[in-house]
């Protein structure tokens, strides 16, 4: 059976599309102790996101990303090993010279696209690719509908016109023989890729792009940003609860949600015997489903003999992390005579935030006596309650 080619593909069948994603700059007045393009929002770096709208799209073959050279830690972290990275230049033109220069043998068309835009939809990346099919050059853009004024001094000076305005977006598409032609040509920094395909006489095609296509720029972007990339996502919350018993047996003192508390006798346990850390570990695996500390820690393994329950902890924070939740709050309820919690209550607090990365505000300690009933009020042992909520993103 003969194949027709489909004619209302975005991507004809002999064209190869390439996305150089522009990511060298400094992004200094977006705030913060990194540049913009790896600061995290919606669970991952602002410029993986970028990166992923292209992996994704099906008429993207190939995805390359320039980068400033003292950034490589950073973007080792955020980028996955199938996306190409070069090194960019002194200035945005030069950055996307050596983009363009680095693009996979056999490449016709390339897509420039601003790392700070992660918001960048299919259906803008298509228009573009629809558009090239008749033109050197596409760029999306949106009309100006606000009215415009010319202003200085905190004052407005006069009205300007707005008619045939537009704000500029990326990607620009551009056939890659003309481009490469264009930025060789070009003497000094352009602000976006149009700009040079202009002064080398390119036709660039407007395409319809998206209000929220926005750059991330300013420090208040990124909330925007993240409020855009979660919409529609919901929100999963888990609740989890533990509880544990420890008997008391000889020693000097007792290990209650990390902190060592002066006791005439000690808990008896295979590990340090922290009953209260057992039951907030427990109640986080129990929030995702995953078993208890005896299945992740066997107490008939030797290793975990005398172990800081941290260890325990930390690794239930970490599968809770890993499968994409983070913690919601911990409310941990001691059930006990003696020692008194309450002078420790504080301190159990900030150790246990320490440990599991998290608010002390998100963490409750507090303690009950049993009124001298039952074990806890026979001073067998004490008795731990606890309950965890996870939520995502
Ligand atoms: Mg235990």
């Amino acid at each position: 059976m003969t194949e027709l080619p489909n004619q209302s593909s975005a991507n004809p069948t002999d064209r190869i599309v390439a996305a150089l994603i522009v990511a060298a700059g400094r992004g200094v007045r977006a705030g913060g102790d990194i540049p913009k393009q790896y600061q995290v929002i919606a669970g991952k770096p602002v410029l993986r996101h970028t990166v992923d709208r292209f992996r994704d799209h099906p008429d993207v073959d190939a995805v390359v990303v320039v980068l400033n050279p003292d950034d490589s830690a950073l973007a080792d972290a955020a980028l996955p090993d199938d996306v190409a990275r070069v090194p960019g230049g002194d200035s945005r033109a030069a950055s996307v010279a050596a983009g363009l220069a680095a693009l996979p043998a056999g490449t016709t068309h390339v897509l420039i696209h601003d790392g700070a835009r992660p918001l960048v939809t299919d259906a803008v990346i298509d228009r573009v690719l629809v558009a090239l099919k008749s033109a050197p050059g596409a760029a999306p853009a949106l009309a100006v509908t606000d009215a415009l004024w010319r202003g200085g001094d905190g004052r407005v000076l006069a009205p300007t016109s707005r008619d045939g305005l537009f704000r500029a977006q990326t990607p620009q598409g551009f056939d890659l023989s003309a481009i490469r032609a264009a930025h060789a040509a070009h003497a000094g920094d352009a602000a976006d890729d149009v700009e040079v395909a202009l002064a080398a006489g390119l036709d660039v095609t407007i395409v319809e792009g998206h209000e929220d296509n926005i750059k991330v720029t300013l420090p208040g972007c990124f909330a925007r940003a993240e409020r855009l990339l979660t919409k529609g996502q919901t929100m999963d919350v888990r609740l989890g609860n533990g509880y544990d018993v420890h008997r008391f047996g000889p020693g000097d003192h007792v290990i209650l949600c990390g902190v060592e508390v002066p006791h005439p006798r000690g808990l008896q346990g295979h590990s340090d015997a922290d009953v209260g850390m057992h039951a907030i570990t427990d109640a986080i695996y129990g929030a995702l489903a995953d078993g208890d500390i005896g299945r992740h820690f066997p107490p008939s393994d030797p290793q975990w003999k005398g172990a800081a329950s941290e260890i325990f902890l930390r690794h239930a924070v970490d599968r809770a992390t890993n499968r994409g939740f983070r913690i919601g709050n911990v409310d941990c309820t001691l059930v006990c005579e003696q020692p008194k919690i309450g002078p420790h209550a504080q301190a159990m607090r900030t150790a246990l935030a320490d440990i599991m990365a998290l608010e002390v505000g998100r963490i409750s300690v507090k303690a009950t006596t049993s009124e001298r009933l039952g074990f806890t009020g026979r001073e067998e042992g004490i008795a731990a309650i606890a309950t965890v909520t996870l939520v995502t993103p």
